[in-house]
């Protein structure tokens, strides 16, 4: 069986309100597996980089300011289907219509500050945790011939 691999991040919001904690539980809970954590900051070429494809949205500029406010918790999840899954617990983008229940439903109101991403593709997954972490993406990661996001269980 193959476990999928995700890129899940608490945003700076989320850790200054110390939902880092809670967030984490939701994944234990759901049944997923933590495989690689990291407390840090970004800088905004990351940021600009993480977020590429929106780069031409008006709110670019306000979404890298926000990324770029604080510390992030960035996290890689495992577990099967773990990016269809995660979006899931986590909700819809903009807090007012994701439902009770998600994170977002739950901890945020707006969607300039919705405390959390998740990959929303298998290989966005594979870009995103190849970003934040690199050739150092977890051993199992690193030391696989099998794409990150793709690691046998
Ligand atoms: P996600 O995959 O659900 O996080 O949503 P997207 O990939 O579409 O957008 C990425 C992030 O950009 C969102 O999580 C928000 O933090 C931010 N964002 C999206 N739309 C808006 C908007 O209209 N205004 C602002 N300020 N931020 C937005
Ligand atoms: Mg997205």
């Amino acid at each position: 069986m193959q476990v999928e691999q995700t890129f899940v991040m608490v945003k700076p919001d989320g850790v200054k309100r110390g939902l880092i904690g809670p967030i984490i539980t939701r994944f234990e809970q759901k049944g997923f597996t933590l495989a690689a954590i990291s407390l840090r900051s970004i800088d905004r070429a990351l940021a600009e980089r993480h977020y590429g494809e929106l780069k031409e949205k008006p709110f670019f500029g306000e979404l890298v300011s926000y990324l770029t406010s604080g510390p992030v918790c960035a996290m890689i999840w495992q577990g099967e289907h773990a990016v269809e899954n995660a979006r899931s617990i986590i909700g819809k983008t903009n807090p007012v219509e994701a439902t009770p229940g998600t994170i977002r439903g739950d901890f945020a109101m707006d969607i300039a500050g919705n405390i959390v991403h998740g990959s929303d593709s298998p290989s966005s997954a594979e870009r995103e945790i190849g970003l934040f972490f690199g050739s150092g993406a977890g051993a199992a990661a690193a030391a696989s011939t099998v794409p990150t996001h793709l690691i046998a269980g």
